[in-house]
């Protein structure tokens, strides 16, 4: 599990717990000491997602937080947003009921999210989904965005306190040991 922070390919678990079908670990780089969380979940399977050309693909929660994070990187957003955003998304698909669902359903999902988040990473995402054809088009849509709601009405998405856990984290062995 790479440090997002360095890049670090090592790093301990100081803290394990599980919620519904969802592993939570926190962990700290062995590097740089950046502290980060990660979610393990058995994989469902039974999401399909049709792509452009038609063609099926299984559903990978990776691969949309990969595409999210790159939007996202760098911005001013506090620890575990992107994750959580991933796995509010991906709940909302899971609920949707649906066997399969077309790739521009999640995309749309992805840039509502997004706008209400972080208007920079909406736009980040926006033009690579939307592949603007060209400036004139982009710039309609930060104009959109500029006379539409103000980035105040944003919502932060981490309840506070959540991982206020110091207890636990003492407890933990240094080994990571579960
Ligand atoms: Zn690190």
């Amino acid at each position: 599990m790479k440090c997002p922070h360095c890049g670090h390919e090592d790093s301990k678990v100081t803290d394990s717990r599980t919620v519904d079908d969802t592993v939570r670990r926190r962990r700290e780089c062995l590097d740089c000491g950046f502290r980060f969380t990660t979610y393990e979940r058995i994989q469902t399977g039974n999401l399909v997602i049709i792509k452009k050309d038609m063609r099926r693909e299984e559903f990978n929660h990776e691969k949309l937080a990969t595409g999210i994070r790159k939007a996202c990187e760098k911005r001013p957003l506090p620890t575990g947003t992107v994750e959580k955003l991933v796995d509010d998304i991906e709940t909302g698909l899971l609920n949707l009921g649906k066997a399969e669902i077309p790739s521009s359903v999640v995309g749309e999902i992805v840039m509502d999210r997004l706008k209400e988040l972080d208007h920079i990473a909406y736009i980040r995402f926006a033009s690579v989904y939307r592949d603007f054809a060209d400036i004139t088009s982009l710039k309609r849509e930060v104009d959109t965005l500029i006379s539409g709601r103000s980035p105040a009405s944003q919502l932060p998405l981490i309840p506070e306190g959540e991982f206020n856990t110091p207890d636990r984290r003492k407890r933990a062995s240094p080994s990571g040991r579960l």
